[in-house]
């Protein structure tokens, strides 16, 4: 496998997804990225899936789930069990 300024490979993809959702990749760097984003519905599902594993890590990290949140959502998970039993 070359590395060459053309073509970016899913494996070269999948190492920069992560810099590329905090922007730090470089403008070059991030048109390949794109451009191969375009031609791969592989690599577009695989940019979804993580975009929204990281945005939902990022959200429970930056504020704690209050008490109060937390029995309101064990409330509506056990009417939701209750229900589907
Ligand atoms: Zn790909």
């Amino acid at each position: 496998m070359s590395k060459t300024d053309g073509e970016m490979a899913c494996r070269e993809l999948v190492e920069l997804v992560t810099d590329y959702l905090d922007g730090r990749l470089t403008v070059p760097e991030r048109l390949r990225f794109e451009a191969h984003l375009a031609a791969c519905s592989g690599c577009r599902a695989y940019l979804g899936q993580m975009r929204l594993t990281l945005g939902v890590l990022g959200r429970i990290s930056e504020r704690t789930i209050s008490p109060e949140a937390r029995e309101r959502l064990l409330s509506v998970y056990r009417a939701w069990t209750a229900q589907h039993n």
